[in-house]
């Protein structure tokens, strides 16, 4: 791959290219794009695009980035290497999938795309959702899902045709809004879905968290895989734009392992190696805090298109 196989983006609110402010400058070789800098949870690298503030909206993003055609490809050979926080992810999901499930009612139906090897789809089942699909483009992640639910994740990306028009309750995204290179695309495809008032759950990195505002560019969210970045008025933006009415928002409390923030913790190499060593050797490590780490989430309704 070439310089030239970079391409222009533009801000998926205002639809503009150019217009933006540069926050960080590209510090990536060509040769990171491969598929483990795309696995999900990796420890972070630091590696990014250059990133930019959309001066009309302040949505940001990275600009340029690899073809969405490279990117659909690097996530269909990522792998998948976070077995070990998904207890903690499930607890910290699973709230959000409860307030979810009492918002569509009994019998409701869950769609998730980017669902991974499916644990939120589990945690769904038991949050009181009756039947729950998957997409995924990772087929590492999606053969490791568990027999409850591995018959209903398709390996794929989400994409017009794939499920009926107006089939689900509820659809939710995980920690993959600001991966996609077409976010508007993707909700017009998750409004599609839903049933007329259905709901879509977002859950993503805030920009504006305190953690990111203090780091800047040593924040784990500052990653390469990050096509776009979101505050709680972007998201919020977006989704208006897309005909869905915002019913809730606000800041995410995870719970995490300590060994697992140290991981991804911005600390020098020596240090990062002598936290960890102490992790090891003691319980440290493996003790789980809810902290709020630096996440957003969103909940809205799918409105008719008026006009
Ligand atoms: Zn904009």
């Amino acid at each position: 791959m070439g310089v030239a196989d970079l391409v222009a983006t533009r801000c998926a609110i205002c639809g503009t290219s150019g217009n933006a402010t540069e926050m960080y400058a590209a510090n990536f070789r060509l040769d990171d794009l491969n598929p483990v800098i795309f696995s999900a949870r990796r420890s972070t690298d630091h590696v990014h695009y250059r990133m930019v503030r959309c001066d009309t909206c302040g949505l940001v993003r990275s600009d340029p980035t690899a073809s969405p055609d490279t990117l659909a490809h690097l996530y269909q050979e990522s792998g998948f290497d976070y077995d070990d926080e998904v207890g903690n992810l499930r607890a910290t999901y699973g709230r959000y999938l409860s307030r979810l499930a009492a918002l569509c009612g009994p019998g409701a139906s869950l769609l998730e795309v980017g669902c991974g090897n499916g644990f939120a789809l589990e945690e769904a089942l038991e949050r009181g959702f009756a039947s729950v699909h998957g997409v995924e483009p990772s087929t590492a992640a999606a053969a490791g899902a568990a027999p409850a639910v591995r018959p209903f994740i398709v390996c794929d990306v989400m994409r017009p045709g794939l499920f009926a028009a107006g089939r689900f309750d509820a659809v939710c995204l995980f920690q993959m809004f600001d991966h996609v290179a077409d976010p508007g695309g993707l909700l017009d495809e998750c409004w599609a879905a839903l049933k007329p008032g259905g709901h879509i759950l977002i859950l993503n990195h805030n920009v504006e968290a305190v953690s990111a505002r203090l780091l800047r560019r040593r924040s784990p969210i500052v990653d390469i895989e990050h096509t776009y970045l979101y505050s709680p008025s972007t998201v919020a933006r977006i989704c208006v734009a897309h005909h869905f009415d915002v019913r809730e928002q606000g800041s995410v409390w995870n719970r995490a392992r300590i060994g697992y923030l140290t991981r991804l913790a911005p600390l020098p190499a020596a240090l990062k190696r002598a936290a960890l060593a102490t992790c090891d050797a003691t319980c440290l490590g493996r003790v789980s805090l809810p902290l709020p780490v630096g996440n957003l989430y969103l909940i809205a309704r799918k409105a008719p298109v008026s006009g």
